[in-house]
């Protein structure tokens, strides 16, 4: 049987899609917090160095002024040009950034001047006149702003064929008001960076003077390489020329893990993929499960739908909470109209929803288990009757809690119906055997007793006809005289006639029922279980009719009797029918106990050896009613033939079953039983001693 599950499989794969979306966002999420993590990185780096260039731009702005000072103390001390060098070249021994330092009058002419003792001349391969034009121009500047200008720097050739990148700065040297003369000094690019930049570079770092177009015009430090470099440029705006300081990071490009932050991000972000995998992991075995589960489901749905019997399950207040479609068609009910219903049900027949009810809170209250199985009325919609079999179990939930009862039911009626129909014309077919019988025995009887009837009619009337003719005197003797007395001997004759006609009459009648009686006559060794179960099918279904419980008791050691089968369960069956009758009527005329819970109806079928003697060769065999009972009136005619209490009785059943009884040998009687009803009890000879008794006893009954 395959199974397809259309709405299961939609289920199933937008879940898939599902996961597969919250992975996706997962992994976004992820690169993306490595991503931010690896900007801030670069931002935090690039926010360093733009603070290192502008700590390196204002250190050497503040170093050059430091000259400017002291230049300008120089010339307040020094008036003349002999003792300005010594402190002049003192000056350039303290100060390395600068390379010469020139006293020009103020028509730029050549008063002195002196040069680092750190190199050779700078101004060996280059004239220094050369450079006078915009020297020029500079000191102009500087004189127009009152203050140090600075010219554009330009590269200076050196004698080791090497150069460098210088700029000149020319200070105005002013004395009460008036233009004296000039001071430059000619400044090393690269040991302005090497000497001015307060804070020694870290490891990596580099920092340059570049052009405008980004040309290097003097590097400090390790110049940077790399795809990506991190760099941040401040300018140097000098009066006069204006440089740009470059600061770089040699480290380029920042690695995958930048740091602890982007490590911990990452390292996060791993496990939280894990811990998804491991989820989806576990959510597909789920789904497996589930999936199993709405296999089992939606097989145990299209059982229960093609099942024929009803199912109903209530919980312990009795409220149903389940009912299977076979349940509704049966009782013509809604599943909704079902559930939660409490009692009385809604299926309950009013006449008997009383008893039910009782019945069902006798059984919550006991926590009673219910009986395997047993029958009851139920009531369709429309009103109709109908007998249900109920088996009803413990319902016990997954944890092993007794949660309610569940009940299969089976509409029997039609199963009844046909029982019913079978039941009534065995009814008919014994009582039609029974009346065969009797009328049997009465035309046989009529018959042969119709002989010695009518010669003991004509031997009375010939007798009758002698005495009259003596007594009018017309009776003559032989010789024609008349007769002096009664003619003794001929009224003897016709009495021993009349004798000899009425034994024989008697005769006919033994005859006639010993005829009956053997033709029927099979005696065969029976265990007395069997005749009980020959009888049970019969006897369990005027049981059920008349709502009567039969329980048996049979002590299994008994032995085998010997009888006629069919005759002894015919008695039986007498016996069980007759104790169901007397407990129906019970109920009829005691309606006060309809109030309570009616005594329950039972039949008790007993075997067991015959308790006169516990080892004695008899079986006794016993039906227990308790029926109303058998009142003295009653009790004087009980065996007698054509005696009946009831409406469609005969009154041939208990003296047939005497009969049937004594013939084998056994007795049949009555006793009253305990607290009412009757017990009808007989004996049975036991298989091995009856067979030694048999001769003697028809030996007995011949004589
Ligand atoms: P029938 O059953 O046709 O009436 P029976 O000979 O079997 O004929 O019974 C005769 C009468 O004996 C019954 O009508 C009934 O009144 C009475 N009787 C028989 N068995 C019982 C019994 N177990 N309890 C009370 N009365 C009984």
């Amino acid at each position: 049987m395959t199974l397809t599950f259309p709405r299961f499989t939609n289920w199933a794969s937008r879940r898939v899609s599902l996961w597969l979306l919250l992975l996706a966002l997962v992994v976004v999420l992820l690169g993306l917090l490595v991503w931010l993590a690896g900007r801030y990185e670069s931002s935090m780096v690039q926010s360093r160095l733009e603070q290192n260039a502008s700590e390196a731009v204002t250190d050497i702005r503040s170093g050059l002024n430091r000259n400017i000072q002291a230049f300008q103390a120089l010339h307040a001390r020094e008036r003349s040009i002999d003792t300005w060098y010594f402190p002049a070249g003192q000056l350039l021994n303290d100060k390395r950034e600068l390379l010469r330092l020139e006293w020009r009058n103020e028509a730029l002419g050549m008063l002195g001047f002196v040069e680092t003792p750190f190199r050779m001349s700078v101004f060996q391969r280059l004239d220094r006149d050369s450079r006078l034009g915009d020297l020029s121009l500079t000191c102009t500047a500087a004189r127009r702003l009152s203050e140090a200008a600075y010219s554009p720097s330009y590269f200076l050739p050196q004698s080791d064929g090497l150069g460098m990148e210088v700029t000149d700065m020319c200070l105005p040297i002013m004395e009460a008001g008036r233009l004296t003369g000039y001071t430059v000094a000619t400044y090393s690019l690269q040991n302005i960076l090497s000497e001015l930049v307060g804070k020694p570079l870290s490891r990596g770092l580099g920092v340059s003077f570049t052009e405008a177009d980004g040309t290097r015009l003097a590097l400090h430090g390790t110049p940077a390489r790399g795809s990506r470099v991190f760099m941040a440029q401040q300018l140097l705006d000098l009066p006069g020329a204006t440089l740009v300081v470059r600061m770089e990071n040699r480290l380029g490009t920042p690695a995958l893990f930048p740091n602890i932050l982007t490590a911990l991000v990452t390292a996060m972000s791993l496990a939280l993929l894990v811990v998804l995998l491991l989820l989806g992991r576990d959510m597909r075995r789920r789904l497996q499960v589930e999936h199993d589960l709405g296999e089992a489901l939606a097989f145990r749905k299209a059982m229960e739908n093609s099942l024929l019997t009803g199912l109903r399950a209530r919980d312990l207040q009795g409220r149903i909470t389940y009912v299977n479609p076979a349940f509704c068609q049966m009782v013509g009910l809604d599943a909704q109209e079902l559930l939660n219903q409490s009692m009385p049900s809604s299926y309950w027949p009013p006449e008997l929803a009383g008893i039910y009810q009782r019945r069902q809170e006798m059984r919550l209250a006991g926590n009673h288990l219910p009986r395997a199985s047993h029958e009851s009325v139920f009531m369709r919609r429309d009103g109709t009757r109908f007998a249900v079999l109920i088996m009803e179990a413990p319902l016990i939930n997954a944890v092993g809690k007794h949660t309610g009862w569940v009940s299969a039911i089976l509409d029997v009626s039609e199963q009844r119906r046909t029982e019913e129909l079978s039941r009534a014309s065995q009814d008919r077919l014994q009582a039609s055997a029974r009346l065969a019988m009797v009328g049997e025995m009465a035309s046989l009887l009529s018959h042969e007793l119709n002989q010695p009837l009518a010669a003991i009619s004509s031997y009375a009337t010939g007798s009758l006809n002698l005495l009259q003719e003596q007594a009018e005197g017309t009776l003559l003797d032989g010789q024609g005289r008349p007769a002096p007395e009664p003619l003794l001997d001929d009224l003897q004759l016709a009495m021993r006639c009349i004798a000899e006609q009425a034994e024989r009459a008697g005769k006919v009648i033994k005859s006639v029922h010993d005829f009956v009686r053997r033709s029927e006559r099979v005696r065969e060794a029976v265990k007395p279980r069997m005749l009980l179960d020959a009888i049970m099918p019969l006897v369990t279904l005027q049981a059920r009719k008349l709502g009567v419980r039969v329980v048996l008791e049979v002590d299994e050691s008994c032995p085998p009797v010997l009888c006629d089968r069919t005759m002894v369960e015919q008695v039986l069956l007498n016996l069980a029918r007759n104790g169901m009758q007397a407990m129906q009527g019970g109920e009829e005329k005691a309606p006060a106990l309809a109030t309570s819970v009616p005594p329950e109806k039972v039949l008790i079928l007993r075997i067991r050896p015959a308790a006169s003697n516990a080892q004695s060769q008899w079986v006794e065999f016993a039906v227990v009613d308790c029926g109303e009972g058998i009142s003295d009136e009653v009790a004087r005619q009980l065996f007698t033939p054509f005696f009946t209490t009831k409406p469609e009785g005969m009154g041939l059943g208990l003296s047939l079953c005497r009969t049937v009884i004594e013939q084998h040998g056994g007795f049949l009687g009555y006793e009253s039983a305990h607290p009412q009803g009757t017990i009808f009890s007989f004996t049975l000879a036991v298989a091995v001693r009856a067979r030694a008794e048999v001769p003697a006893q028809s030996a007995l009954e011949e004589s």
